[in-house]
């Protein structure tokens, strides 16, 4: 069985990182991917937000640098295939795959990210990215002087709301039940704005309108069942964000969320496992905080052989 010093799960920019900070400090590394090179910034259309491209950037342009920046790097090794099972202790860790294989390795660092839930409706997958969109601070600045629907009662719906509020034209804020869940500090600011807020309580979105872009949201009343179709160019949707946790050991400490809880220096309640990015319990899930956790598990894990090595 094949042994490396450190087995990074996920080639999005928390694994990239990790991997480029770990093979340039000389130790053995093996990046496993299931997919492809760039994690959550495939289903981004363009990032305004990364430094150093004031013109934006494509989400497919910065997925290929980041696998150009992996390629022909020494001590580096990649695998195309999903881990099903991390297993063993500090300094022994077995990783088995999909395809059955296993390697051992003494640290292992999990950049798996996360993934948002679905509303389950018709068409959802295919107006990703063409008005159906799962982050507002990513996107929100497309829709400015636009009207949008937010779909949520939690803070994450409402916190976006407000943050929306300062770039679009109007909000349609459909929730299913009678009340928000998130602070009420939010909903009061929220309805403090007039007409700018518009609120569809104890309703559902029950379909997406338009053809190549969304033009309207079908929104079913649940109480009374009427139905109605308001034009919105967007719709955010926040009804929960799961971690990629399935293939981890149980005893890894998580919060109620399942977001597996860290340090600040990204080692795990299991001596030898560190996470970073989307997947860790922390408070801002984008591009450049992923790739410095991704930065910081690596030079954690260093120190973790190092200490190990003797
Ligand atoms: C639609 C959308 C738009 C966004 N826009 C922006 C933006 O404009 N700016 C910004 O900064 N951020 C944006 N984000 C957020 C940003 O993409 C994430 O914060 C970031 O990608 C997290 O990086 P990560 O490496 O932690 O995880 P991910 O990007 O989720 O990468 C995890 C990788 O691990 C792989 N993986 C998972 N499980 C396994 C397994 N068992 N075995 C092998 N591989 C596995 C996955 O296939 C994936 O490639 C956006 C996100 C979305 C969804």
């Amino acid at each position: 069985m094949p042994t490396v010093d450190s087995l990074i799960i996920g080639e999005g920019p928390a694994g990239v990182t990790a991997a480029l900070y770990l093979a340039r400090s000389g130790c053995s590394v093996l990046v496993a991917e299931q997919m492809t090179t760039g994690g959550q910034i495939l289903q981004t259309s363009s990032l305004e937000n990364y430094p150093g491209f004031p013109q934006g950037i494509k989400g497919y342009e910065l997925a290929d640098l980041f696998a150009a920046h992996l390629q022909g790097l020494d001590h580096l090794e990649r695998k195309s295939s999903a881990v099903t099972a991390v297993e063993g202790e500090a300094g022994h860790f077995t990783v088995t795959f999909q395809d059955k294989s296993t390697v051992e390795c003494k640290t292992v660092l999990v950049c798996s990210g996360a993934k948002h839930r679905l509303l389950g409706v018709d068409r959802e997958k295919e107006l990703t990215g063409h008005g159906v969109s799962y982050c507002a601070l990513c996107d929100g600045n497309f829709f400015r002087g636009k009207p949008v629907a937010v779909v949520g009662g939690g803070n994450a719906a409402l916190e976006e709301s407000l943050y929306l509020a300062n770039i679009v034209d109007k909000i349609h804020l459909i929730h299913r039940r009678d009340a928000f869940r998130a602070r009420k500090t939010y909903a009061d600011r929220l309805a403090a704005m007039g007409d700018k807020v518009v609120f569809h309580l104890n309703s559902q979105v029950t379909k997406l309108l338009g053809e190549k872009d969304l033009a309207a949201v079908g929104i079913s009343n649940l109480q009374t069942g009427d139905y109605e179709e308001v034009p919105v160019e967007a719709v955010f949707i926040y009804v929960g964000f799961e971690p990629v946790t399935t293939f981890l050991p149980k005893a890894l400490e998580r919060d109620a969320q399942g977001f597996v809880i860290t340090d600040t220096e990204m080692r795990t309640s299991v001596p030898g496992i560190f996470a970073a990015g989307d997947i860790r319990s922390k408070l801002c899930r984008q591009v450049i905080t992923a790739a410095g956790d991704g930065a910081t598990a690596a030079q954690a894990a260093f120190v973790f052989l190092e200490q190990l090595h003797g």
